[in-house]
């Protein structure tokens, strides 16, 4: 095992012990910084799956489902501050695993501790009502966790994602089987261990790596798993939905994405410049919520392209412990994926406003690729329509609110939108016809923003996270009526 990992990444856990996977199989986990071997982990499939699930019921059935919301959510608030104080040491395993900046993968262990904050702090917060009904009865509801929950995430944001759905989850009562990506995971395997030292009853979370075709597909379709929770592709989320449906079982699908953020000419451009790059390139443009197509109104486009250009062309690529702007993206075939994307901008025709240049001296195994800036590009263009995970941004001219919306609106997707205008009536009319889960206006992401319900419309999948509203999506409400007299 490489030194640079302070602990055996090779297990599963599993009601609160480390075992090895029955498969008795490790898969290997690359450095993307410079495509070395940096780990193995475990290769779990359909028996540990199993055994997570119903180390999870037992969790339920004993120590996890006799404490009171209040006891939860205290375990919860060590679990955040463990979090925090180890927040170097969890960012620097992010950023070997997944290859973003050190400073992106801090902004996620930061991100983990609050949530694990705001939803420990939540646990003893959410209450029925009672329901004014017949005459002689008292009805009211009760919020009851769904039981075992199942949360399969991606490799691009572990720690936020296994932060605002496994945080959620445990909030709410339930006890969560978590698989996380077979390319990225570290952090989820040093989250199991924080959990452990902050005194959460053995299954309460259990943890299983492995393949998604395997594990992942086990536990989309265990029976006895009662939600699922997927962040992911939408091919996959199809998949996920397909197999919970056999077992009627809910599901949160958090999938891709094609957001867009209109400038209008009445913008403020010197605000809006970092937001705009930055949600274009941030992890190197593998980001659900990735800003991967700008609409500008056409009298600023030439400016606001010139702008962006100047920018990107001192984005300064490099391995992600250098801590630059930009890493390497997650695997060769997302590389070649990207380049393919690339070679079609080129084989098109389309402009390439700008391009980031890629140093000489960039470790030769590591899989980077040159961020860039696409102008003119038309709306119906594949570079346009697809999501690419990589940091390409394309940029559209166009002219006045309707034809904003067509484009805004013309794809398959979403997820987030942002709009950039001085006229307070055009941004709420926008807010409210642009079809997307969140609306910024002005601003872009917001920091993450753990309190603000997230999740996408169309092929950008259904449910929400993040926020109070996931509290709910993380239970079931029960309602009781009371005939006494
Ligand atoms: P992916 O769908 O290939 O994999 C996601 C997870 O699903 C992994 O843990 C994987 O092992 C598992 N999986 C794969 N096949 C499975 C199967 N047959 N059954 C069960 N599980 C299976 O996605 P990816 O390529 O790792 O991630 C990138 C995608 O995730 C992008 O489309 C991105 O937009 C999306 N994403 C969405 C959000 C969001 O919140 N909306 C956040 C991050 C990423």
């Amino acid at each position: 095992m490489p030194s640079t990992i302070p602990f055996d990444t090779r297990g599963v856990f599993v009601g609160g012990r480390w075992t090895a996977p029955s498969s008795g199989q490790t898969l290997p986990l690359f450095n993307p910084s410079d495509g070395t071997t940096l780990a193995e982990i475990a290769r779990g499939g359909a028996a540990d799956v199993d055994a997570a699930v119903q180390a999870a019921q037992e969790a339920l059935d004993g120590d996890w489902g006799r404490l009171t919301a209040a006891e939860r959510g205290r375990l919860m608030l060590k679990a955040s501050a463990l979090v925090l104080e180890e927040a170097d040491e969890l960012a620097r395993l992010e950023a070997l695993d997944v290859g973003k900046p050190v400073k992106q993968a801090r902004a996620d262990a930061v991100a983990l501790g609050r949530y694990l904050e705001f939803y420990g702090g939540a646990a003893d917060k959410v209450t029925g009502e009672t329901i004014p009904f017949a005459n002689g009865y008292t009805a009211f509801t009760w919020r009851e966790p769904h039981g075992v929950t199942a949360h399969i995430v991606p490799w691009n944001y572990p720690m936020q994602i296994i932060g605002r759905s496994v945080g959620a989850a445990l909030a709410m009562g339930n006890a969560c089987v978590l698989k996380p990506a077979e390319e990225a995971c570290l952090t989820a395997l040093a989250f199991a261990r924080i959990i452990e030292r902050a005194g959460l009853p053995a299954g309460a979370l259990n943890v299983v790596p492995g393949l998604g075709e395997e594990a992942g597909a086990a536990l989309a379709g265990h029976p006895g798993v009662r939600h699922v929770s997927f962040t992911g592709s939408v091919a996959v989320g199809a998949l996920i939905q397909t197999a919970a449906a056999k077992n009627a079982v809910p599901v949160t699908l958090e999938l891709g994405g094609k957001s867009p953020q209109v400038v209008f000419a009445d913008a403020d451009l010197d605000t809006a410049l970092p937001f705009l790059v930055n949600a274009g390139i941030q992890n190197a443009g593998q980001t659900c919520s990735a800003a991967s197509r700008i609409l500008v109104e056409r009298p600023v486009f030439d400016q606001v392209v010139g702008m962006m250009a100047e920018r990107y062309r001192a984005l300064r690529v490099g391995p992600a412990l250098d801590d630059l702007d930009v890493g390497p993206v997650i695997s060769a075939r997302q590389r070649d994926i990207v380049t393919g994307y690339l070679e079609l901008v080129k084989t098109s025709g389309l402009r390439v406003a700008a391009q980031a240049s890629l140093p000489a001296a960039l470790p030769a195994g590591g899989f980077y690729v040159a961020p860039t800036l696409v102008a003119n590009v038309n709306s119906s263009h594949r570079v346009a329509q697809e999501e690419i995970f990589g940091p390409v941004q394309a940029v559209i001219p166009f002219e006045g609110e309707a034809e904003a919306l067509e484009i805004a609106n013309g794809t398959p997707f979403g997820l987030v939108a942002g709009v950039w205008t001085r006229d307070g009536s055009r941004a709420l009319r926008m807010a409210r016809r642009l079809q997307a889960g969140q609306v910024f206006v002005n601003n872009y992401g917001a920091g993450g923003g753990i309190e603000l319900p997230f999740g996408g419309v169309k092929h950008s999948g259904h449910g929400r996270e993040k926020g109070f509203e996931a509290l709910y999506g993380f239970s079931s409400l029960k309602t009781v009526a009371i005939k006494h007299d």
